[in-house]
């Protein structure tokens, strides 16, 4: 079998990178939009002007620091979400099976045109329709685009997540007005719940105090009087599980 070489298999990947590239560009003017912004919690990658905007879902491949001159994948960074980079393993896999260093070193000493390469081949192993490569003030950072996401699909994503006043933006979560951070009130849920789950499409996390469940139950469930009784609110997945621990104590 022909050992693959990785010089080889890079500038291929960088050569398939700059059709691409150009593909992507005449698809999308992603150059007309005067604003662009990421969220790593969404995983949405967003430009905009005014109220024009185009969303793709996209994954962060790593880092290149102009000050110390190295890269970071960001599988091994611990900054980065894994909604993120879980898909990045793909790259790592196939750095081990191909016997490339630079694929599975988390974090080295590189070049510019060496980031640029792993972007390459991370575009190539997971099929992506394009790179983006913002700057952060001295760090680069690459992503790779995975899909475009229609307007209403990305406010979709995007109503599914808040940012409250004490927290990072993180998932919504809803409990009834008698939960705080500050005093036991119980704490009932509608399907069991714990931090950093994944949630199917149509759930949400959802807890009311034992007043609630008393009127819950006085009322055979959720109806107009339950509703009102709870007064629902909206707070961010780490305030629920804050108030989650203080009432049962879960950790
Ligand atoms: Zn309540
Ligand atoms: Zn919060």
């Amino acid at each position: 079998m022909n050992q693959l070489i990785y010089s080889d298999f890079a500038q291929s990947c960088l050569q398939d990178l700059i059709d691409l590239q150009d593909e992507f560009k005449s698809e999308y003017d992603i150059e007309w939009y005067e604003n662009w912004f990421y969220n790593q919690s969404t995983g949405l990658l967003t430009f905009s002007t005014g109220e024009e905007e185009i969303n793709f879902k996209y994954l962060s491949v790593g880092t290149f620091s102009r000050q110390t001159n190295t890269w970071k994948w960001s599988w091994d960074n611990e900054n980065t979400l894994p909604t993120i980079k879980e898909e990045i393993i793909t790259v790592k896999d196939f750095g081990y099976q191909s016997e490339f260093s630079k694929l599975t070193d988390g974090y080295f000493e590189s070049s510019e045109e060496e980031a640029w390469e792993f972007t390459a081949i991370t575009a190539k192993l997971t099929n992506s329709i394009g790179v983006y490569r913002p700057i952060s003030e001295h760090l680069l950072v690459f992503m790779v685009l995975l899909e475009f996401v229609d307007k209403e699909t990305a406010q979709n994503i995007k109503d599914k997540y808040i940012k409250c006043g004490t927290h990072e933006y993180g998932r919504r979560a809803f409990i009834c007005n008698h939960l705080n951070t500050r005093a036991k009130a119980g704490f009932e849920e509608s399907f069991e719940t714990y931090e950093n789950m994944e949630l199917e499409e149509d759930d949400d996390f959802q807890a009311w105090c034992d007043k609630c469940e008393q009127v819950r139950q006085k009322e055979g469930g959720w109806n107009d009087n339950s509703m009102a009784f709870a007064d629902i609110r909206l707070v961010c997945e780490s305030c629920y599980f804050e108030i989650k621990e203080l009432n049962l104590g879960y950790k």
